[in-house]
């Protein structure tokens, strides 16, 4: 199941870079089929908050007809750890299961988001994917080089 969604992304994440976009997707997985699909559009849009995780509620925010997804078990797929930002968006909006492939030591939020017992967080869940880790990894040493 995983490794045809982390196809999925990868594809989407391929996409980013056409844009010379950080590469990062997303996709939303409801009743056992992909609902949406993103990328990371900050360059395209000159606009920080485009991350895939934000395009992503936005694209289900049009087909639910509210961001309010507590209880309809809603897994998020995305290719790296989401930042501080995307982790607080997804746990207001009770997306229940969130999977990531890579690690983010630097921006990565999801141990950094502030937490108290009112508020609700999703699962977060590690799935190590090799080939998303040189995708980026080769996308950082291009624009340094
Ligand atoms: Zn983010």
């Amino acid at each position: 199941m995983f490794k045809n969604y982390s196809k999925v992304l990868i594809k989407e994440a391929k996409k980013a870079l056409n844009y010379e976009e950080v590469p990062v997707s997303a996709i939303a997985v409801y009743e056992e089929k992909i609902i949406a699909k993103s990328y990371n559009k900050v360059e395209q849009k000159k606009d920080k908050t485009a991350h895939a995780e934000i395009l992503l509620i936005q694209k289900l925010r049009k087909k639910f007809g509210t961001t309010h997804f507590f209880g309809l078990n809603i897994s998020v797929y995305v290719t790296l750890e989401p930042c501080c930002m995307c982790v607080s968006v997804l746990a207001m909006c009770g997306i229940q299961n969130v999977f990531y492939m890579l690690e983010d030591e630097k921006f990565g939020g999801i141990n950094k988001v502030f937490v108290n017992s009112a508020y609700f967080m999703p699962n977060f869940y590690l799935v190590y994917n090799e080939e998303y880790h040189k995708i980026l990894q080769n996308f950082f040493q291009s624009i340094r080089g």
